[in-house]
């Protein structure tokens, strides 16, 4: 089976001014050199700390930001090559579910017309004598009440805003998600409800879904793949089972104690792992290894030495000493 999305070597940057009276003009890289699939329906979790170039790709998926360069290909198709026209068509199997629900729903559309936004530009999709029965049945399949599409979104909670969010995006009847950190900003309670639709509509429909989250226990859930991201590149990549099992990256590993869940591996190490220091401006990634000057294995050659993404215990790590950092996060009763 072939990836229905398929990303190459991603590198989006944004002109900035900065410094006295703001004349200093630099680039940033949000998203330097990044390279994923996700197949048919799957779901690819990326996660990471804020700045590190998750919702930029998220955004070049959906055609927010203009890659400098790379690949960006849909069902075997270049998206950035295709004409404006076939570009059109393609957005609409690609749809976003956004973190605040409330913000990207506008305040005085009714339900009804949120839910049908998406038809004013593709009319052919759902004949207009049909609309009326189509949005019922999304409402229902998000778990609203159809009785209330007359409603604006201040009338409804925030998990019940989500899913109008989410019908939203099926109207236009997507192959793929991309969902921006979808439950964040949902109260714990209704954060495994929508998860649990996310998953059960996943079921039904054969979506795929890249799923961005800064915690590695949402996407665990969710997710067949991972790609935990640092400073605008990909640190670690590979199956769930393995990453979570054992992490090979101190990066992951620092995210995973930081998360709210039990950790099956054994701590030769304080439990929970603080990282020192800030986030660096992405204006100047540290030299080498960019996540060495947080990184309490780091070792001269990290300064120096960029690592690549490599295949280690069955995942791809970008660590110099990987092979150590598994071999720490043994599960507890392993010699
Ligand atoms: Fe830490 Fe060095 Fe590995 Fe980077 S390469 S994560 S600094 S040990
Ligand atoms: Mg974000």
């Amino acid at each position: 089976p072939e990836p229905l999305l398929s990303i190459e070597d991603l590198r989006v940057s944004f002109a900035i001014r900065s410094g006295f009276l703001r004349r200093t003009k630099a680039e940033v890289r949000g998203v330097d050199g990044v390279s994923f699939s996700v197949m048919q329906g799957k779901t690819l979790g990326i996660v990471g700390e804020s700045g590190c170039g998750k919702s930029t790709t998220a955004r070049a998926i959906i055609g927010l930001e203009t890659p400098n360069s790379g690949a960006i290909s849909f069902a075997g198709e270049r998206i950035e090559l295709a004409t404006p026209k076939r570009r059109r068509q393609l957005a609409r199997h690609i749809q976003m579910i956004y973190q605040d629900p409330f913000a990207s729903l506008n305040p005085r559309k009714t339900v009804e017309q949120i839910i049908g936004e998406g038809w004013l530009v593709h009319p052919d999709l759902v004949p207009e004598s049909e609309r009326k029965a189509e949005t019922a049945l999304l409402m229902r399949r998000v778990g609203l009440d159809p009785a209330l599409s007359n409603r604006f979104p201040h009338q409804f909670s925030g998990g019940q805003r989500q899913r109008i969010g989410i019908a939203r995006a099926l109207a236009l009847r997507p192959r793929l998600l991309v969902c921006d950190e979808p439950v964040s900003a949902l109260d714990v309670s209704v954060q495994a409800q929508t998860l649990n639709l996310l998953a059960e509509l996943q079921h039904e429909l054969g979506l795929t879904y890249v799923f961005i989250a800064h915690d590695l226990s949402v996407v665990r859930h969710v997710s067949d793949t991972i790609a935990v991201m640092y400073l605008g590149r990909i640190v670690e990549t590979g199956p769930i089972g393995p990453i979570y099992a054992r992490p090979a990256h101190p990066y992951t590993l620092a995210l995973m104690s930081a998360a709210p869940v039990s950790r099956p591996w054994a701590v030769s190490r304080p439990s929970r792992i603080v990282l020192k220091g800030e986030l660096p401006s992405p204006l100047a990634p540290p030299p080498g290894c960019r996540f060495h000057t947080r990184c309490w294995m780091a070792r001269a050659r990290c300064r120096i030495e960029e690592p690549k993404l490599r295949e280690v215990a069955g995942r791809k790590t970008a660590c110099h000493f990987a092979e150590e950092v598994v071999a720490e996060a043994a599960p507890i009763g392993t010699p």
